[in-house]
């Protein structure tokens, strides 16, 4: 009697553990998180609770678009500079006379900083991570590494500190939520995206997409490197400019977005 007693109060200890976890209050089934194949409550990828105090600060904000009821749209570019194809997205920006977000990668800053140097009056420029690697896949000291090497970069060739970044792939881990804060970050994804492979032959099928369904504070993604499907955003970017105007949009750098929201 006693062992059982024993056996099923320890049962009952665990179980309530868990329930005071997951807000659960049965006690016939043990939740199948309770084993250990998950990623460790801290350290590892997932992890974005500071439990071993790594960060010290709570300050990050994590954003697909920015809640405004100001019609001002942010357009950006990720993975330059690279000779195929910035300069023409730059020359297409110029004529346009709108400005971009650039997300640009370290190593491509390294090798192709003379591109863009004395283009980006008006732009912004983010990291993007140093080599495009899943930061999702990566822990925290990794990720810190590879951002600040990112950042010195971005200063020593191009004279900007970034305060933004976005993570390649838009894929985010704990770890990158804690890189982020830890660096003084915030953390941009997107809410519209130029969609390359469904409008690859039709830029006017693009712009029309986009411009039918932006809504104030969108931040839209498009590439200035890649494959020929890249273009498209090329091709369809006078047709974005000026659809949106007519709807009142005005463009701006995330960071004019988020201080004008
Ligand atoms: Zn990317």
């Amino acid at each position: 009697m006693e062992g059982i007693s024993r056996r099923r109060l320890l049962r009952g200890v665990g179980l309530a553990a868990a329930g005071a976890a997951t807000g659960a209050v049965g006690v016939t089934e043990v939740p199948r998180w309770c084993g250990w194949d998950h990623p460790p409550l801290s350290g590892g990828y997932a992890a974005a609770a500071d439990n071993q105090g790594a960060v010290g600060t709570s300050s990050v904000h994590i954003r697909y678009f920015v809640e405004t009821s100001r019609p001002l749209v942010a357009l950006t570019f990720d993975d330059g500079p690279a000779p195929r194809y910035t300069p023409w997205f730059l020359d297409a920006l110029e004529e346009a006379g709108v400005p971009a977000t650039f997300f640009m990668v370290g190593r491509n800053v390294r090798d192709h900083s003379g591109l863009v140097k004395d283009r980006l009056d008006g732009h912004e420029v983010g990291n993007h991570s140093w080599a495009h690697r899943d930061l999702a896949t990566m822990d925290l000291p990794q990720i810190q590494d590879d951002l600040r090497r990112t950042r010195e970069i971005i200063e020593e060739k191009l004279g900007r500190t970034p305060t933004l970044m976005r993570p390649p792939f838009g894929h985010l881990g704990g770890s990158t939520v804690l890189a982020a804060d830890s660096l003084g970050y915030d953390v941009v994804l997107w809410d519209r995206q130029m969609r390359e492979r469904r409008f690859k032959d039709d830029p006017a099928g693009q712009a029309k997409d986009l411009v039918d369904t932006v809504r104030p504070g969108s931040i839209i993604l498009a590439h200035d490197v890649g494959d020929e499907r890249r273009l498209v955003a090329l091709e369809a970017l006078k047709d974005l400019v000026t659809g949106l105007k007519a709807r009142g949009f005005e463009f701006v750098t995330v960071s004019g977005l988020i201080s004008r929201q």
